[in-house]
């Protein structure tokens, strides 16, 4: 009988390193101290990290909290977790759902009276008591309880204090990445205060104050509380250049020799050449007439197209690493293929490793530049990366 995994039958994978992953730990918590409690933010299946592989990768690393969006990520957590870490859903979850939520531990967002109302009823009903997190309006205009909203959420909480944990008092910034938004973020940080104080005169104290993201854990130090929430930057990528700009101005006096980039990219994603052929001079390549040979060409296949997340807007842009070389895309990228002109590279063959993101060699493909090429954040890049292509952990 012939026996194949499905990973072998793939046509790329992605690899997760552990030891970029301690590199960007060990770097953040430097930035934000030991004291607050590190949630590693896992929405996104792990902005295209993968849940399931993630999450023991963080909790191996020593992560113990971790934020999803919603219940069907709690559910993947909890399935994953491999330690007793904490799951907190700051997004969705049905009413049907907080049952399940209160009975496994898992601490949930409330920024509606409805899912509060919801919520504890649920919990008297198991004998139990919910989890929350109080969402504060400060200025998103997202979601969040302010104003008469949030005194009538505290009266009902003190109320029913013993179906109710306030675990945590939380609100998000409108953009901390962004130098423009730096006002907009300051008002919020004093509203959150304010509101903290007003919440303690009503005799609810959370043991955590949350509001940081990765951006404001590097920008904002009054906004690092109790817990920060961390996402893109543990997967060892600057939120946007200016925050990067920004850590590196720090040096600005005392510029070091060789400036290092503290964050080490996580993931590498990796496919292999399908096919090699020649194309004569003036032959249109691919589907269309976007790309002309302008000279006798070798091109070669490689079997990742836009229905595995390698962006149709790559077209004619797309840069790959083949033996230490960099080879452009060449034409449309199709639905599950690319090509890309490997003339300049001698030997090429079927079957060499194709480098979509990360090094080979001295080189290597950031998600930045993937992003740059495609005016996409490199959050939407990765998260568009399908959950279906498998990822292995390396040391
Ligand atoms: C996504 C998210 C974060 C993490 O943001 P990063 O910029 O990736 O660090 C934190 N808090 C909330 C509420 C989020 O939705």
């Amino acid at each position: 009988m012939i026996s194949i995994s499905h990973d072998r039958f793939a046509t790329s994978r992605i690899e997760l390193s552990e030891s970029a992953l301690r590199k960007n730990i060990r770097f953040l918590q430097k930035q934000i101290g030991t004291e607050p409690l590190f949630s590693s933010v896992i929405k996104g299946n792990a902005y295209g990290h993968g849940i399931s592989e993630f999450l023991p990768l963080a909790e191996k690393c020593g992560l113990r909290h971790f934020s999803v969006f919603s219940a069907a990520e709690a559910y993947k957590a909890l399935s994953s977790r491999t330690q007793d870490s904490h799951i907190m859903i700051m997004g969705a979850i049905e009413d049907e759902e907080l049952a399940w939520a209160v009975e496994h531990g898992i601490s949930f967002y409330i920024f509606d009276p409805g899912r509060l109302h919801a919520a504890v009823q649920a919990a008297r009903k198991m004998d139990s008591h919910a989890q929350i997190h109080l969402e504060l309006e400060t200025g998103l205009n997202r979601t969040g309880l302010a104003g008469a909203e949030l005194e009538s959420a505290l009266k009902y909480i003190v109320d029913n204090r013993s179906h109710v944990r306030v675990k945590g008092v939380c609100t998000h910034f409108a953009g901390a990445e962004s130098v423009a938004n730096y006002l907009r973020i300051q008002n919020q940080i004093e509203r959150f205060n304010a509101a903290v104080s007003y919440i303690a005169d009503k005799g609810i104290y959370p043991e955590l104050r949350h509001t940081a993201c990765s951006a404001a854990s590097l920008i904002y130090p009054a906004s690092v509380m109790d817990m920060v929430r961390i996402g893109i930057a543990h997967y060892g990528f600057w939120p946007t250049e200016e925050t990067r700009i920004h850590h590196f101005l720090r040096y600005q006096n005392n510029p070091p020799r060789r400036f290092r980039n503290p964050l080490h990219r996580v993931m590498s994603w990796k496919s292999r050449i399908m096919s090699v052929k020649h194309v004569p001079a003036g032959e249109f390549i691919s589907y269309g007439n976007s790309y002309m040979s302008t000279r006798d060409m070798c091109i070669a296949s490689v079997p990742v197209g836009y229905y595995h997340g390698f962006s149709r807007s790559l077209s004619n842009l797309g840069r790959v690493l083949v033996r230490g070389r960099r080879a452009r895309v060449v034409g449309v990228v199709n639905m599950n293929m690319f090509i890309i002109d490997v003339s300049h590279i001698p030997g090429v063959e079927r079957g060499d490793e194709v480098v979509i993101i990360g090094r080979q060699k001295s080189l290597h493909v950031s998600v930045g530049s993937f992003a740059d090429m495609t005016n996409n954040l490199n959050y939407e890049v990765l998260t568009r990366i399908p959950p279906d292509i498998p990822r292995v952990v390396v040391p």
